[in-house]
């Protein structure tokens, strides 16, 4: 037997669960269905693929079993199991992208909203730890060649060890903590406890979850029940189920497609931002299924990157079970439903926009600079895309605004939606080039995500109405008897224009009048087609 020590992350993630910041204890059930369900799923897919594999397949399930006596519950699976090697890595480290991250924020924040963010996470297995004080795991992955149990308290330490007659799959047992412990914690042993947790968050699942012989979920997908059978309940368990998000889903989006190639979907947009939204290796793509069988996770042939916050299962009548990812980026059938999933996702949001005014702010907080690299890479869309964006803005100190809004309230003569990308809110509101249009009373879009920078470069106009940037070019706001004034006048300075020219030669390309100011001197513009300050220390930052 071998003891080893939980990394650093994984012990403070433990500790967390220990002394439970999170109040629904009921929840670890769920998760270790979960976990037997994902390991059914997997067992299933690799016997697809590998015919020659020596497991029975015919009889996938989870099997609860508990014991009052000794105060211990079991769940079993007899799914794909673990090598010794995955224990030691999948149980006692955690792998995941923005764990430090996670720890940190975690601290930041008050124990009320830190179970908002443990549910974003996601902690899985870790949860047994909310109502048991010792937790043992046996498991046995088909190609190997002997089982491992694996036993912690969930303290530093856990040890491991080889076993030779462990079944295929893996059961885990929770030692469950004394009853008068000051958490007061209902008796998971009871059968009727048991069922009622099952049925509450785990109906869903497509395997039979067995009780005392007795199979105690309803197995229906929900996809596949009538829209209006279903409850927000079962919506919402059924998301965290496949977002491992804790939080209920902002939106549900339903879609069926019959005909030549029938279809049914169930897609969700979130109330808060997944956490590794932003980081290089995020995860995008919904579940994919075939006439309700789990084919595989994260199908980036369905959704676009941009839309990588959309969750959610599309479920194929027509597709062979054992498709490839390299079948799906071929298949001309795939390519078209993507197409409408993305319209319909698009067409949600829309939606949310007109009557739900609130959640659609919030979601527009959360993922909208994600929404914002689809004008970049999906020229289809490009409309509906600028449609449902919206921009901070000098008409409002706080209040974002649409394009249709802000072309609603454009001025008499007024041709341009203009616009001025920098660092900050302030930085752009204390810009020179801002002058001109202030007392000009035209309004313009603050931009100030990096994404903002590159987009305006390539969306010209959004409803016939071009783009400009205030800090670009010639802006052009001069009536013509102020133009023909103006030019008078550079006549009149021609001698100095040409001088102040030569001794900045260095730094400036051309020395101009200019009618764009009111009360500062002087300014630095970009030609129209130069980069701005903003993109160009991007670049520098990226290292080119
Ligand atoms: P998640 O399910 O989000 O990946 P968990 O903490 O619930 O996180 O589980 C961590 C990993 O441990 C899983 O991804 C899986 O690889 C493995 N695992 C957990 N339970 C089982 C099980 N019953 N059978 C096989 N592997 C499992
Ligand atoms: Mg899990």
């Amino acid at each position: 037997m071998e003891t080893l020590e939980f990394q650093s992350e994984a012990r403070q993630l433990l500790q967390l669960m220990i002394h439970s910041i999170y109040s629904n204890k009921d929840t670890f059930l769920r998760e270790l269905v979960s976990n037997a369900s994902d390991a059914l799923d997997k067992l299933r897919l690799e016997s697809f693929r590998d015919k020659d594999m020596q497991v029975d397949v015919d009889d996938l399930h989870i099997v609860i079993e508990s014991d009052p006596a000794e105060r211990t519950l079991t769940v079993r699976d007899n799914g794909i199991g673990m090598t010794r090697e995955d224990v030691v890595r999948l149980i006692g480290t955690i792998a995941k992208s923005g764990t430090a991250e996670f720890l940190h924020k975690l601290k930041e924040q008050q124990s009320s909203s830190a179970s908002d963010l443990i549910g974003q996470f996601g902690i899985g297995f870790y949860s047994s730890f909310m109502v048991a004080d010792k937790v043992t795991l046996v498991t046995k992955f088909p190609h190997a060649e002997k089982g491992v149990r694996w036993e912690s308290t969930g303290e530093s330490t856990y040890t491991i060890e080889d076993v030779d007659d462990a079944p295929q799959g893996t059961s885990v047992t929770l030692h469950l903590k004394p009853s008068d412990d000051e958490d007061k914690l209902p008796d998971y042993t009871e059968p009727a406890k048991i069922r009622e947790i099952v049925k509450r968050y785990s109906d869903f699942i497509t395997w039979p979850v067995r009780l005392g012989g007795e199979e105690i979920n309803s197995r229906k997908a929900l996809w596949a029940r009538p829209a209006s059978e279903v409850t927000e309940e079962e919506y919402a368990e059924f998301y965290r189920h496949i977002s491992h998000d804790w939080n209920a889903p902002l939106e549900t989006i339903r879609m069926q497609a019959e005909g030549t190639f029938e279809y049914q979907a169930l897609l969700f947009l979130p109330a808060q931002a997944p956490l590794d939204l932003f980081m290089r290796d995020s995860k995008r793509g919904v579940q994919l299924y075939v006439k309700r069988v789990f084919i595989m996770e994260d199908c980036a042939e369905l959704m676009p990157e941009y839309l990588r916050f959309v969750k959610g299962v599309v479920d194929a009548a027509d597709l062979s079970l054992n498709v490839s990812r390299e079948i799906l980026q071929q298949d001309r059938q795939i390519q078209l439903m993507r197409r409408r999933l993305v319209k319909k996702v698009l067409s949600s949001i829309k939606a949310l926009q007109s009557s739900r005014a609130d959640d659609y702010a919030k979601l527009w907080r959360e993922v909208g600079a994600a929404i914002k690299e689809g004008l970049l890479s999906d020229f289809d869309n490009r409309d509906a895309i600028l449609e449902i964006c919206s921009f901070a803005s000098t008409h409002s100190e706080d209040a974002l605004t649409t394009l249709a809004d802000y072309v609603s309230r454009m001025k008499e003569g007024q041709e341009h939606i203009y616009y001025m990308t920098g660092d900050s809110r302030s930085a752009v509101e204390h810009s020179p080039h801002m002058e001109a249009l202030r007392a000009k009373g035209f309004e313009v879009l603050i931009l100030t995500d990096p994404i903002d920078e590159m987009w305006v470069d390539s969306v010209p106009s959004f409803d016939g109405k071009p783009f400009q940037s205030v800090a670009k070019g010639q802006v052009d706001l001069e009536t013509d008897e102020e133009k023909s004034a103006n030019e008078a006048k550079a006549a009149e300075f021609a001698d100095l224009l040409t001088w102040m020219g030569e001794q900045l030669a260095e730094d400036v390309k051309e020395v101009r009048l200019s009618s764009r100011l009111t009360t500062s001197p002087a300014c630095v513009v970009g030609d129209a087609h130069d980069i701005t300050p903003t993109l160009e220390k991007m670049y520098k930052a990226m290292g080119q």
